[in-house]
């Protein structure tokens, strides 16, 4: 079984997305849907379909070992569009644009603006973003608030009958900001994360011992005998924490610790780089997100869990 991207088969095949998705809603390629647009399929089913489309075999056997199709190839992101000119609006280098074929398929129909559920908020409207960029008036986009009120949700993208990436725009457009003008503590909460391993800056011992302490109200609250679990090493269940717990409501995170008592789980919490919120998602900081990752890797490994369990 492999798995297979949509954007990455359309463009392999040299069509649209939503020719590939067609195909497997028919049954011509027999896949069933992972997540994030993912799809698996049989390798024999793989290999028959690209036959039959005249794919060649090196190419098939680089998706097949999951060898990246675009290593080397980075050219290929912005190609000379496969439409033609006539179909090509605006800057068609713009760094915005995340796919050669999407923009310029937004039929403004204003669908997107409608499933928005903040849209109209200081003037957010998905529509009009996607306008901005393919006009190419991407200092004046990145300059606006706009992106940074969308709170990633994709109900714009799920809405949108041209299936536009519109979530994977508003992160690239966040990510091409100065990062001393990420708007509110955003960006303050990476730099903090990556010097201190959480959101807020708590001090390890501070956070111990508030775990701690937590931990022996609950054991007289309810739970006789509760002791929090930090740093336990081969816990099945690794659990991180949003800071805003610890620094201003720590009473939340007995709720969680309530049920994984009386469920008898074994699960631990790590005393360093236990940070559960990725700020570097959201202000579109890729390498800070991979530190951060990187790091509850790393804690997974030490301690030897199996599961993971984040806030958000
Ligand atoms: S829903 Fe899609 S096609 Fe319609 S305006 Fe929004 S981005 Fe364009
Ligand atoms: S992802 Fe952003 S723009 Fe799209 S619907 Fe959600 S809040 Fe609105």
């Amino acid at each position: 079984m492999i798995e297979i991207r949509v954007g990455e088969i359309a463009d392999i095949f040299g069509v649209h997305r939503n020719t590939v998705r067609n195909w497997i809603k028919s049954g011509a390629l027999a896949a069933s849907a992972t997540v994030a647009k993912k799809y698996f399929v049989e390798e024999k089913e793989f290999r028959r379909f690209c036959a039959l489309q005249g794919i060649p075999e090196n190419v098939v056997s680089r998706l097949v070992s999951k060898e990246s199709y675009w290593a080397g190839r980075e050219e290929k992101i912005m190609p000379q569009s496969s439409f033609g000119e006539a179909r090509t609006v605006g800057d068609r280098q713009s760094v915005l644009r995340a796919d050669p074929g999407w923009a310029d398929l937004c039929l403004t129909c204003g669908s997107c603006a409608s499933a928005c559920p903040i849209s109209g908020v200081d003037g957010l409207d998905p529509r009009k973003i996607v306008r901005m960029v393919v006009l190419g008036r991407t200092s004046e986009v990145v300059a606006s608030n706009w992106p940074w009120k969308c709170t990633m949700c994709g109900k714009c993208e799920e809405a949108c009958p041209m299936n536009l990436e519109l979530v994977k725009l508003f992160r690239r457009i966040r990510s091409l900001r100065e990062r001393d003008k990420v708007p509110g503590p955003l960006h303050k909460g990476v730099v903090m994360a990556l010097r201190r391993g959480n959101n807020l800056g708590i001090p390890r011992a501070d956070f111990v011992g508030l775990l701690e302490e937590v931990g022996e109200e609950l054991a007289e609250e309810c739970c006789p005998g509760f002791v929090t679990p930090i740093d336990v090493e081969g816990a099945g269940l690794l659990v991180t924490v949003n800071s805003k717990e610890p620094f201003g409501e720590p009473d939340d995170m007995k709720f969680w610790w309530k049920i994984f008592h009386a469920a008898g789980e074994s699960w631990t919490i790590s005393s360093e780089n236990w940070e559960g919120v990725n700020w570097g998602l959201f202000t579109g900081d890729d390498d800070a997100m991979r530190i951060m990752v990187g790091r509850i890797v790393d804690n997974m490994l030490r301690l030897d869990c199996k599961k993971l369990l984040l806030p958000e």
